[in-house]
């Protein structure tokens, strides 16, 4: 997928719009889903421009990976949902539900999740 300069994630990254961080290192950064669906609802995201999952996947440094994925578990555990459990989702394209082009993780807790797909 081409990547999108404009998306609003990119736009964060940018520093051109503001967002609710907590926690950002060389390859990650990490900030408060604006419309949260768990009392934990949180976003990472690569700071390499990386549209979807699979662009991520095929195309970032083994560093970049490694970077996203420790991030991942550095912020469950800040937020201090690492002993109760959560759910990351990552929604990948049109049937995948996602909304922004730029690769991102969503980490959901702190209550009980329920079924992996509602209905
Ligand atoms: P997805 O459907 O996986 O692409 O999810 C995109 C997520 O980004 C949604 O959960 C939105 O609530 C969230 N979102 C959109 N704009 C912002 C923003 N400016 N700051 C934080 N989260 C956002």
């Amino acid at each position: 997928m081409t990547y999108d300069n404009d998306n609003i994630f990119a736009k964060i990254l940018r520093d051109e719009i503001p967002c609710d961080k907590v926690y950002e290192d060389d390859y990650a950064l990490a900030f408060n889903d604006i419309s949260p669906q768990a009392p934990t609802h949180i976003l990472v995201i690569p700071k390499g421009l990386y549209a979807t999952q699979d662009d991520f996947n095929t195309q970032a440094s083994p560093d970049e990976v490694a970077g996203l994925w420790r991030a991942v578990s550095k912020v469950a555990d800040e937020a201090g949902v690492t002993a109760g459990g959560y759910r990351t989702i990552t929604n990948t394209g049109p049937d995948g539900g996602q909304e922004v082009p730029h690769y991102h993780v969503h980490i959901l807790g702190g209550k009980r999740i329920g079924r992996m797909i509602p209905g």
